[in-house]
């Protein structure tokens, strides 16, 4: 919904599929779209964060490229890049953006985008002027080009510390391979999917196939606030997040598990979070 609300803003017209919470919209469904109408652009969630629900982009991009070669596949990945596997070339992705805070571990502040050469072609072929100043690749293009022949250029002034958190967080995860880490977010979500099953609960996602590597969330059991829930692992030093959907927001909670937290198992992270959640919910009343 955030891309409807964004892209709405720049005057896109723009034609929505929905999924009951949970799940994903049909492979058919998508198909009938794309049958009705030209998209000059297709917008994918990766993992959507309210919900805890994985697209396949993979799939998708390739439904979107046989019906329309020129469509444009742009995937929102601030939830996904660095827990989830995406192989942007491999996959003809067209765009993907994502922010420096969550499964890259930086502090917030960077917006990351990564582009094609078809997509930059795309920009530069547009005849419309773009609506904005400061988010304006024909203005950052000439930087970056500078930059990697090692000269100076100016256009704004770059937020250079988090530029540097950004470059260590890079190293740090490409010290080992990708898919070690992508394994690894795998199995440690199984596990926490797992504990929640064992507990008597139900994750919001619908399959396991639907399910993000990087978050999970759960429906409450009767009778368990999150009013109560948050703060009872805050006091055992673990921080949950409430849900944040219309309507079902204080129907379930959200667990993250991604980063320095999967990755290193030395830290106790996420079996911290699930002996403090089990403890939580016996202390809030809950017997399962
Ligand atoms: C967190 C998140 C956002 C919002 O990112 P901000 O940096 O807070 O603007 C957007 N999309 C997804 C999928 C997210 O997980």
């Amino acid at each position: 919904m955030i891309w409807s609300f964004s892209l709405e803003v720049y005057g896109a017209k723009i034609t929505f599929l929905r999924a009951e919470p949970g799940s994903r919209p049909s492979t058919e469904a998508i198909a009938d779209a794309l049958s009705k109408t030209k998209f000059k652009m297709v917008t994918i969630t990766h993992v959507d964060t309210s919900t805890g629900v994985l697209s396949d982009i993979k799939a998708v991009t390739a439904q979107v490229k046989a019906a329309s070669p020129e469509t444009l596949v742009v995937v929102d990945g601030v939830c996904s890049v660095g827990s989830e596997e995406i192989r942007f070339d491999d996959w003809k992705l067209d765009v993907v953006i994502t922010g420096s805070q969550k499964g890259l571990g930086v502090p917030p502040g960077l917006s990351i985008v990564i582009a094609s050469p078809y997509a930059i072609q795309t920009f530069k072929d547009r005849k419309t002027p773009v609506p904005s100043y400061y988010s304006n690749w024909s203005k950052w293009l000439p930087i970056m080009t500078a930059y990697e022949s090692r000269k100076p250029a100016y256009f704004a002034t770059p937020a250079v510390q988090l530029i540097y958190a950004l470059h260590t967080s890079l190293k740090l995860i490409l010290s080992q391979p990708l898919e070690t880490r992508f394994k690894k977010h795998a199995a440690v979500a199984a596990d926490f999917r797992q504990t929640v099953r064992n507990l008597g609960l139900k994750t919001v996602a619908q399959s396991e196939e639907a399910s993000a590597n990087g978050m999970t969330a759960v429906w409450l059991p009767e009778g368990v606030e999150v009013s109560q829930l948050v703060p009872a692992l805050a006091g055992k030093g673990v921080q949950i997040a409430g849900g944040i959907l219309q309507g079902l927001a204080t129907k379930y909670f959200r667990v993250g598990h991604m980063g320095i937290s999967v990755m290193d198992d030395d830290r106790q992270h996420i079996q911290k979070v699930k002996d403090s959640l089990v403890s939580s919910l016996n202390e809030l009343g809950y017997k399962n």
